[in-house]
């Protein structure tokens, strides 16, 4: 087993995935491995991702890395090989709230400056989407077509199958403990199976990013928080495809997953930080409450099964994205919030400028740096939920 590398890349999700077939796509000579904790690739906060692809956010930062992002879904077939099975089922944005609204439609008005087709929609506009909604109380709310899902799982194992093609390594059961040093400088990592060197090494550790950088004494605040979904029955009342529906108020969304379910959950914001998967079926209640009232057949829906993941959030709802200027040679790409599959390509091409050319030339990654938590506090992502 080879144990130096050029690029030693922490974690085996969506987002160590893409950046190291990011790397060798730029330079197939480079030595990449991933460093594993689990007996497979992909079983962490990725596998409980529900695909979400959405251009809807409120800032430059998060909808140009759908931008970026988001020709990998729509032409995955010619980039990596397989299709992700991709759907442009749109999201619908929903509020009461006429403060809200007026926040989304500045969204919109960014967003369409960035060249995305979403649109600020009356309530009645809202109804043509879907006959169930309850629309009399709204004030309004935000379409985009083009926003949609995808396969995350295919797309980890795309782009983990074009890297192996390039000679990508991934160590699966190797567990990082510590991270080797010279000086400030990180030159490796240590598992129970040895240490690996490396004159770069990520921390792509996701929802364990925090305590990875810990092992460098680098300060990342990006915290676990506990996301469930309620998976029911197909509900055929419901139409064979509708657009996911968020309602800004309480937070809840639904979407159908293909004919054979219906996906809810949200409602979670007061939720602490942790790393506990079980499923907590007493939190359900706040769903089922706002799903009765927003879509009333949702009450009537059979529950066929319930699980829980763990996404990685930020104070800003941004992902942090670059060097730890206190430890050179370690980088971070973590803190991705409720948007690390859809932004996961973007974040490895990102990457691969920054350890290979030095900066980030794609887009201005200022909002994402690790330094811009010491310098008051950035705009935040709004549309959350
Ligand atoms: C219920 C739910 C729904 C979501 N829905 C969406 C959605 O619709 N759209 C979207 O874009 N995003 C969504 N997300 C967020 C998305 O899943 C994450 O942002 C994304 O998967 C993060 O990928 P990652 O590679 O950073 O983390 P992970 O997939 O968790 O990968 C990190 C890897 O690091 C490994 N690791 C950790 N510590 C160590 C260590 N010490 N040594 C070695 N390996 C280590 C872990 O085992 C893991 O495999 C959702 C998340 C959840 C929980």
């Amino acid at each position: 087993m080879k144990t130096s590398a050029d690029v030693l890349v922490i974690g085996a999700g969506i987002i160590g995935g893409s950046v190291a077939y990011h790397l060798l796509e730029r330079d197939p000579r480079l030595a990449v491995t991933i460093l594993e904790a689990e007996p497979e690739a992909g079983t962490g906060a990725t596998a409980k991702a529900t695909g979400g692809v959405r251009f809807q956010f409120s800032t430059e930062a998060n909808i140009r890395l759908t931008l970026l992002s988001y020709r990998y879904f729509t032409d995955a077939e010619a980039i990596l090989g397989r299709s992700v099975d991709f759907v442009r089922h749109g999201y619908l944005f929903v509020t009461t709230d006429p403060a809200t609204l007026e926040r989304s439609r500045q969204a919109v008005a960014l967003q369409q400056s960035l060249g995305v087709r979403s649109q600020t929609l009356a309530p009645a506009e809202i109804q043509r989407h879907l006959e169930h909604l309850v629309v009399g109380d709204l004030a309004g709310g935000t379409f985009c077509g083009d926003d949609g899902s995808a396969d995350p799982h295919g797309m980890l194992q795309g782009f983990l199958a074009r890297g192996r093609e390039r000679g990508l390594h991934v160590l699966v059961g190797h567990r990082v403990v510590a991270l080797l040093r010279d000086g400030e400088r990180v030159v490796g990592a240590r598992t129970a199976q040895g240490d690996f060197h490396a004159p770069v090494v990520i921390n792509c550790a996701g929802p364990y990013a925090d305590q990875v950088g810990a092992l460098a004494g680098v300060e990342i605040p990006s915290k676990p928080y506990r996301r469930q979904v309620l998976v029911t029955d197909p509900l055929p009342i419901l139409p064979d495809v509708f657009p996911l529906i968020v309602d800004l108020d309480t937070g809840f969304y639904v979407h159908r997953q293909g004919k054979s379910a219906v996906l809810m959950g949200g409602t979670d914001k007061d939720i602490k930080p942790g790393l506990d998967t079980s499923v907590d079926w007493e939190a359900f209640g706040a769903v089922f409450q706002a799903a009765a009232k927003r879509v009333p057949p949702l009450a009537e829906a059979k529950v066929m099964r319930a699980y829980a993941g763990v996404r990685d959030l930020t104070p800003d709802y941004h992902g942090i994205l670059g060097p730890a200027r206190t430890a050179p040679g370690f980088h971070v790409a973590c803190g991705f919030s409720g948007h690390g599959f859809m932004h996961a390509p973007a974040i490895g091409r990102l990457m691969a400028e920054i350890v290979l050319d030095g900066r980030a030339s794609s887009m201005d990654i200022g909002a994402l740096s690790l330094d811009r938590f010491g310098a008051g506090t950035p705009p935040a992502e709004a549309n959350m939920f």
